[in-house]
């Protein structure tokens, strides 16, 4: 595996991989590795022929009071980790080699980034775009690989890609969960032994909501205020909120029917932890 620091080496590889008829995979990330990123990178290894992963913590998605200092930056055992999923190229950029001064220009996709994450961490999705439209301009996949477990990221990225033309295909894959269900973030690792048991209600109480959902229960607030319930009751956490929106476009729902993306963000303490679960209906 090639680490490369340098924006003007990767373009110059992947150029080069390109023109030999290569199909280039890229899988994003801010590290702190764990088996859901794994799981993306495998995937990407599988369809393409040359796998590109970029590890970079992005500044500009982070608020004021947010843990961009603090997020977990353990280079060494994320580069093993990454040689051993058979990455081919790791890109980790400084944060001067992606915003060198003065920097300038930002990619906005409006509407869309306005509720659920958007409502708690204003400027996020501004960031997260700014950055993965870079990316994709340096790293100029075929495929891009996103998670599920970021279910708003990938919606608004699906429409950056669309709205900008940029020419790449974007696959979203399942959400990879510990034995107890929670999902596996990289920020589990700052939740206490107790809030990391709490961390698997999230899952049980959208399971339950999507169950409820199947046995017919056609009242969205019905199915909110369930999960509201259940994580007040049984966790510590601080609801920023539980929402059923179209799984699509994300906007709210009149009725309970097509594909229904049901979302939630809980703080524990300082750590916020996000979860999702998607319901077809019909
Ligand atoms: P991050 O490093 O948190 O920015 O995540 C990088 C990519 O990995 C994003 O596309 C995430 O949605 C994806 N990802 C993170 N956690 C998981 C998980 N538990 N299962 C599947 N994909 C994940």
């Amino acid at each position: 595996m090639r680490v490369i620091r340098s924006v003007k080496t990767m373009q110059r590889l992947v150029s080069q991989a390109r023109r030999q008829g290569k199909r280039v995979g890229f899988v994003p990330t801010m590290g702190a590795l764990h088996e859901g990123h794994l799981s993306l990178m495998r995937r990407c290894r599988r369809e393409n022929d040359l796998t590109v992963v970029s590890i970079f913590v992005n500044p500009a998605q982070f608020g004021p009071t947010e843990d961009f200092k603090a997020y977990p930056r353990p280079v060494k055992a994320d580069q093993r980790l990454a040689g051993k999923a058979g990455v081919d190229i790791l890109f980790y950029p400084s944060d001067k080699e992606m915003y060198p001064d003065p920097y300038r220009t930002y990619i906005e996709v409006e509407k869309m980034t306005e509720n659920l994450c958007g409502k708690f961490r204003p400027g996020h999705f501004k960031g997260v775009a700014t950055v993965v439209g870079k990316l994709l301009n340096i790293v100029q996949p075929d495929v891009l690989y996103l998670g599920q477990k970021d279910a708003q990221q990938a919606v608004v990225l699906k429409q950056m890609v669309r709205d900008l033309n940029f020419p790449v295909t974007v696959k979203v894959c399942p959400i990879v969960r510990g034995p107890d269900g929670a999902a596996l973030s990289s920020r589990n690792v700052y939740l206490t032994p107790q809030e990391r048991r709490q961390a698997a209600v999230l899952f049980r109480s959208l399971q339950e909501a999507k169950e409820k959902i199947q046995s017919g229960e056609r009242s969205l607030a019905a199915v909110v205020q369930g999960i509201r319930r259940r994580i007040l009751k049984e966790t510590s956490g601080k609801i920023d909120y539980v929402a059923c929106v179209n799984a699509q476009t994300l906007e709210p729902l009149s009725c309970v029917d097509g594909k229904i993306l049901i979302a939630l963000a809980v703080r524990f303490g300082s750590t916020r932890l996000i979860d999702n679960i998607l319901v077809q209906v019909r």
